[in-house]
């Protein structure tokens, strides 16, 4: 069986991704957080899940990330959310120093796995997690792009009353305000959403999607979205696992692509057995090509403030 680490996972993305991981069967998964018990307890609870759920996973915790030795993949939630009073930079160095971490231990624990991370501010913790690995780009990847998405998706789904999975739709750039929805490349069952919807709706649902994460964060009041997040990146991990060769949006390393350099962003890869298999290029018009860039260059200065 194939092993999956979750290390951030007594948290809420970690622990909700554990579960659909684990309903999957494709994989034993364990839970690593630094919180005693919290990884322990949650890994039990799954475990005790499966003869109801019908599942078979190996699901168990840990509060030592030694233990994550011999996983295929590693998905990294682990990080902390903006308290009142922190700034943006404040936030960036915290998490960076978090995932900079993890990232030795995986270096050293766990050098073939292949890495998805999930800590935010998603595109530059990515950078981050590669440097520090050393790992080749095409090991190490971002999810963003598959929740975006997803979020896109349920939108046009809602309003149009049809079934969500009919709709696909495209997310590129960096996880934030400033993601770039692509309406043209987004469709129900092969239709054009912009043949289906007038303007103004349309940009109406981007603004919404731009603007998912914070919906949610005002409704919970405290914390943020998880049940959509754990869903995402396990659909990244399980492309890995399973060689599913899924044309999804990820954080990818460009050094080229898209006239983007040395810079992680969300981009249409192609995930296999081999992670980030390919990036795949759409043709852009002027504007959406600038959107990217405009993206590209606030995740680049971010990458700066961390010292390049
Ligand atoms: P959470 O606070 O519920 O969970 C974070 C967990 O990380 C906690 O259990 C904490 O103990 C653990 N942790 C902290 N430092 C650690 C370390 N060094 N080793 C192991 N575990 C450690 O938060 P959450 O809601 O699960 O969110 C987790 C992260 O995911 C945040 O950075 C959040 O912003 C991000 N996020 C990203 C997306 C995305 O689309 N990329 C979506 C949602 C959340």
């Amino acid at each position: 069986m194939k092993k999956v680490s979750i290390v951030g996972g007594g948290g809420n993305v970690g622990a909700s991704a554990g579960l659909y991981l684990a309903e999957r069967g494709v994989a034993d998964v364990l839970l690593v957080d630094i919180v005693e018990g919290v990884p322990e307890g949650k890994g039990l609870d799954l475990l005790e899940a499966g003869p109801v759920r019908g599942y078979d996973s190996r699901v168990s915790g840990t509060h030592d990330i030694a233990d994550i030795a011999g996983s295929d993949v590693v998905l990294v939630t682990a990080g902390f959310p903006r308290k009142p009073g922190m700034s943006r930079t404040d936030l960036l160095t915290k998490n960076a120093e978090v995932v900079g971490g993890i990232a030795q231990s995986i270096k050293k624990h766990a050098p073939d796995a292949f890495v998805v991370v999930v800590s935010n501010p998603l595109d530059v913790m990515t950078y981050h997690m590669r440097k520090i690995t050393g790992f080749p780009p095409h090991r190490v990847m971002g999810m963003a792009g598959i929740l975006d998405s997803a979020r896109f998706r349920a939108f046009i789904a809602a309003e149009l009353g049809v079934a969500p999975t009919d709709v696909q739709a495209m997310v590129l750039g960096g996880h934030g305000d400033s993601m770039v929805p692509l309406p043209r490349y987004s469709t129900v069952s092969g239709v054009p959403v912009t043949d289906l919807l007038p303007a103004e709706t349309v940009n109406r649902l981007v603004e919404r999607t731009r603007k998912g994460g914070g919906e949610i964060v005002a409704l919970l009041k405290t914390g943020s979205a998880f049940y959509a997040p754990g869903a995402s990146a396990i659909q990244m991990v399980e492309a890995i696992l399973l060689d599913n060769k899924r044309l999804v949006p990820a954080a990818a390393y460009c050094d080229g692509e898209y006239d983007l350099r040395d810079v992680y962003v969300g981009v249409p890869v192609i995930l296999g057995a081999g992670g980030v298999e390919k990036i795949v290029q759409l043709p852009l018009t002027e504007a959406e090509r600038q959107a990217l860039h405009a993206s590209a260059a606030e995740v680049r200065s971010s990458i700066e403030e961390l010292g390049g």
